[in-house]
């Protein structure tokens, strides 16, 4: 039968036999097995299993040894004949297992391994093929400890096949590692676990992945808990594309942990949100069984599911997009929490009834803004670059609009960018207006939120503003998706901080 625990196995991916010793030893504080990768290694001596001895005596974690053919990923040719000796030796003498590409199994058998220490593994770097039950029955037929079939992910749909393989495994009493590669494909890696694959791969750092979408060991272990993940377990998640960069994550599984609930909150890389809802959320047609309670909405998806849901609260419908979906009586719900999230932290500063306030920007964020400051009764502005397209945002508000150029002349007391921008990755480092503009408004609140001081922000600083960052509005959006999922009161200090690492950490 399957282990109880599912395996939290690191991939030391060095090149020279010294880091891999390092690496060793780092994979020991945040692994439960590690799987040394020898056709990374450039230094290392072929043609003797006996040369494994070095690396792998006196480790303290089991060792899986690979050294993969090029034509199934590896990174340098060994001689088949060398190369399937080593591993098989290696693993009689040294190594807990190696692992086999099925087409080479045939080879293998000839040199009479020790099967209980064999993982034959199929893979496949281009898509995840329709049959993927017929190449389990092919691996299932050869005799080995542990089956292992990883495929990427072209679509997160594809984590399907994977889910049904293990479900199929732990009945049949196998020992299998199913998992999708690619941004997609993380949901195999970080819920495979919980579903009883044998063991999930990690990297001990960014860059020292050997696959794509390899979250690295210290996420897997401490901000997914893995391990800790069950069939009682309440999902969360975002949806969206791109979403690999997004800091949600860091802040409700740190917010989950610190109020000891059994929750966790995953990131969904979605690019047909029909089909998500089809496939994975709705009650009557999902093809997952899990404890869904609810999710969050990103770029580019937070008009698209309006279609798609079966309630949408005032708020959300007024400003036609829904950043949060709640699960209710197995309904889901639509919420915008954008909106309270973008006021709550300027009311913090401001009688925001008494103030005059300038909106840079006519996307989804603004009309979040102008949505929540109408609620507030303040005066709005919605300044532009392209006045056509602003005129749809004025119009259903009823609130006029500008070009930017004329934002000097205007009396708004606060200026709030909803523009990109200043954003990392997106005209960093210049500002939506000019300098001149700043002077004497009382608040400049930016909506952009990595760097989490954009040069709005510290102009305005520089000129006597109030200054409120994104990472206010990131903060309270999210905290308010957490009391819609949990019914419990957010820990917002602490989810703060954790947006604020999450951002620094993208920034290193
Ligand atoms: P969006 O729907 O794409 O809208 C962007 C708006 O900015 C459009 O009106 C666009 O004008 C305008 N714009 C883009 N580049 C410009 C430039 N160089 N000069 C002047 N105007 C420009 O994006 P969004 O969803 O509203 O997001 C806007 C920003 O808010 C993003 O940086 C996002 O990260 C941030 N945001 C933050 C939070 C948070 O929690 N802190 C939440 C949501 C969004 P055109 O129509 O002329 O292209």
């Amino acid at each position: 039968m399957p282990q109880t625990r599912s395996l939290i196995c690191a991939v030391i991916t060095e090149e020279t036999i010294p880091a891999a010793r390092l690496a060793i030893q780092q994979a020991g504080r945040v692994a439960d097995i590690i799987e040394l990768r020898l056709d990374y290694l450039r230094d290392f001596d072929f043609t003797s299993p006996e040369n494994l001895r070095t690396l792998i005596e006196n480790n303290s974690l089991p060792v899986i040894i690979t050294c993969r053919a090029l034509s199934e990923g590896g990174r340098q040719h060994v001689p088949e004949q060398m190369r399937l000796r080593l591993l098989i030796e290696g693993a009689r003498l040294w190594a807990n297992y190696c692992d086999i590409e099925a087409a080479s199994y045939e080879q293998a058998a000839r040199l009479a391994p020790d099967t209980s220490r064999l993982i034959v593994s199929y893979h496949n770097f281009s898509e995840t093929p329709d049959d993927l039950d017929k190449v389990y029955d092919r691996l299932a037929a050869l005799p080995a400890e542990i089956i292992k079939i990883v495929t990427k992910a072209n679509d997160v749909a594809d984590t399907l096949a994977h889910f049904r393989l293990l479900d199929r495994a732990h009945g049949e009493g196998r020992k299998l590692i199913a998992l999708s590669m690619g941004q997609p494909g993380l949901l195999t890696r970080l819920l495979g676990p919980a579903r009883g694959s044998h063991l999930t791969y990690g990297s001990l750092g960014p860059g020292r992945e050997s696959a794509a979408g390899q979250p690295r060991c210290e996420e897997l272990r401490g901000l997914y808990r893995v391990q800790d993940i069950s069939p009682e377990t309440s999902i969360t998640a975002i949806i969206g594309s791109p979403i690999g960069h997004s800091a949600s994550p860091a802040m409700h599984n740190r917010a989950f942990a610190a109020l000891g609930l059994n929750f966790v909150y995953l990131p969904i890389e979605v690019n047909d949100p029909a089909s998500f809802f089809a496939r994975f959320a709705r009650n009557e047609s999902r093809e997952i069984d899990w404890k869904l309670r609810g999710f969050s909405v990103t770029i580019p998806h937070k008009s698209a599911v309006m279609a798609l849901l079966d309630g949408i609260d005032a708020t959300a419908r007024r400003v036609g997009a829904a950043n949060t979906v709640v699960v209710e009586d197995g309904k889901l719900v639509g919420y915008n929490t954008d909106i309270a999230g973008a006021i709550e932290p300027l009311s913090k500063v401001c009688e925001i009834a008494q103030e005059s306030c300038g909106v840079i920007g006519a996307g989804g964020a603004a009309r979040a803004v102008v949505c929540g400051l109408l609620d507030r009764h303040a005066r709005v502005t919605v300044f532009a670059r392209d006045l056509n397209r602003a005129c749809a945002l004025g119009d259903s508000f009823g609130v006029p609009v500008r070009p930017i150029e004329s934002l000097s002349e205007s009396d708004v007391t606060v200026l709030i960018n909803a523009t990109p921008v200043g954003m990392r990755g997106y005209a960093e480092g210049a500002s939506p207006v000019a300098r001149a503009a700043l002077g004497n408004r009382r608040v400049a609140y930016d909506l952009v939120y990595n760097p989490i001081e954009t040069r709005f922000l510290r102009e305005a600083r520089e000129e006597g503003c109030q200054t409120i960052s994104g990472i206010e509005m990131l903060t309270w959006q999210a905290a308010l998706q957490f009391q819609l999922w949990t019914g419990r009161e957010a820990p917002v200090d602490l989810m703060r901080a954790a947006a604020i690492e999450a951002c620094l950490t993208q920034a290193r």
